[in-house]
């Protein structure tokens, strides 16, 4: 089966959606994603967004950036995205999401390890949903938008370096469909899924960047790993791990060792709190720390991290009289589709952007909450690309390209995807034997 749209995006995270709501409105956009909509880690975000406070703060925020990625930042995109952060929040105040507000009506604004003042907007602590929930209503009300949940893409259609579309599957009735577009963005998101513990969704997978790779379209830094130093420590640690955001450091909570002695900074980025962590098991002993948000007014827990209290009293702790276990588990990913800062990889008719591509702006390790807002500003930047440059691609060189797929491929779906994970490993072993990633504990 054949559909033909003017533009294909593979994800329903904030990159995705974003990238749909800034397309032309005359175009006609197909937007898939592997299981329902919101079953994406822009869901998850806890933290928040960060924003630029004024003039003044741009070096501060620059260097914080560019210190926690260990200086292998690409400064241009550093720039670009401090630069766009009042606006990326403006746009998104605009569509109706709804930030912390100080009594004056002002933003209220929160802080995270490795920031050096607080400038991160947030709602409680699902900042995620209330941003992604807000797109996603918005790219619904789009008459020239069409969602597919339940679809994943298996492949690309390329020839000769140029993209055509994608090779999608129905998950409920296994039909093969050929997507064709003039243009298509990877929007996929992470690799998790490959881990045995992380905090994203068991289906992020990393499939964009490993079809990159089986087609030679460059990724880079694959061994860029980061490492969430605290997510809440069950015994069984099935399933998806609890992230305890790191914004409750920033307002107070601190690690302790298992004689409830403190042990590191707890404000230092994250792959230094994560060592430490690590370090400090190791010698204890332990499976985890402990986190203690006693520090912290009662009030301020209730109100700002409500979703955290409830998961912690679920699991059995009263974050109110004791002390919290927690372990560091795989969190998110710098490397991916190599991309510039308008979503380009280097395939022609092929974008990237949000969490699936790497363009410079997190170097060696992300500083927290750059995600949401490097993700919304480059699928922007790709949306704006494609309109000021849209031109058609060729119909019969496209044909040719899906004519030439190997088909056989697809009739093991599952083969497939679990050979695009074995790929992924693969690279990030001969990346990190080539060149480790110090970040990584
Ligand atoms: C628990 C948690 C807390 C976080 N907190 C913060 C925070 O406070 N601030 C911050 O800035 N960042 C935070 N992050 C990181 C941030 O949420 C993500 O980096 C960002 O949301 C990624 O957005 P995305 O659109 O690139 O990908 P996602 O939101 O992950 O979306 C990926 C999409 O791709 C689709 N997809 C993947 N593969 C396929 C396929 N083969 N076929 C079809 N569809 C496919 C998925 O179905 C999904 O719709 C957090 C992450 C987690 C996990």
């Amino acid at each position: 089966m054949k559909d033909f749209y003017d533009v294909i995006i593979v994800g329903t995270g904030v990159a995705g959606l974003n990238c749909a709501l800034h397309l032309p409105a005359d175009k006609k956009i197909a937007v898939i994603c592997k299981n329902t909509p919101d079953k994406s880690d822009s869901y998850l975000a806890q933290g928040g967004i960060c924003r630029l406070q004024g003039r003044e703060d741009f070096e501060s925020y620059f260097a914080d950036t560019m210190r926690a990625g260990h200086s292998e930042n690409n400064p241009a995109a550093v720039e670009c995205m401090i630069e766009h952060s009042e606006e990326i929040t403006d746009e998104l105040i605009s569509l109706g999401v709804e930030f912390a507000r100080n009594p004056d009506g002002s933003l209220a604004f929160t802080r995270e390890g490795g920031h050096s003042r607080n400038r991160i907007c947030f709602h409680e602590d699902c900042t995620g949903k209330e941003i992604t929930s807000t797109l996603m209503r918005k790219t619904s009300q789009l008459k020239n938008v069409r969602i597919f949940p339940e679809t994943t893409m298996l492949d690309v259609i390329s020839a000769d370096n140029e993209c055509f579309g994608i090779v999608a599957m129905d998950n409920g009735t296994r039909k093969i469909t050929y997507m064709f577009a003039d243009y298509t963005v990877m929007a996929c998101g992470g690799i998790g899924g490959i881990f045995t513990h992380s905090t994203n969704f068991r289906l992020l997978t990393g499939d964009g960047v490993a079809i990159c790779l089986k087609h030679g379209v460059a990724v880079d830094n694959i061994n860029y790993i980061q490492i969430h130093p605290t997510t809440l420590y069950t015994e069984s640690r099935a399933g998806r791990s609890f992230l305890i955001s790191e914004s409750v450091r920033g307002e107070g909570a601190v690690l302790l060792d298992k004689n409830f002695k403190r042990f590191c900074n707890e404000l230092d980025p994250r792959d230094v709190v994560t060592a430490a962590i690590y370090k400090q098991m190791k010698k204890d002993g332990t499976p985890f720390v402990w986190l203690d948000m006693r520090t912290i007014p009662a009030d301020e827990v209730r109100a700002h991290f409500p979703s955290i209290v409830e998961k912690c009293k679920e699991a059995g702790y009263d974050v109110f009289s004791e002390c919290i276990p927690v372990v560091p588990a795989q969190h998110y990913f710098m490397g991916g589709i190599r991309s510039d800062l308008q979503g380009r990889t280097t395939m022609k008719r092929l974008y990237a952007v949000g969490e699936t591509c790497c363009n410079g702006v997190h170097g060696a390790n992300r500083l927290a909450s750059n995600s949401l807002l490097e993700s919304l500003l480059f699928s922007k930047r790709a949306a704006l690309d494609i309109a000021e440059n849209f031109s058609p691609a060729d119909k019969k060189t496209a044909e040719y390209a899906a004519d030439n797929l190997d088909k056989k491929e697809y009739e093991q779906p599952e083969k497939l995807m679990e050979s695009y994970k074995e790929a992924i490993k693969k690279a990030i072993k001969e990346a990190e034997n080539a060149k480790p990633h110090f970040g990584r504990a």
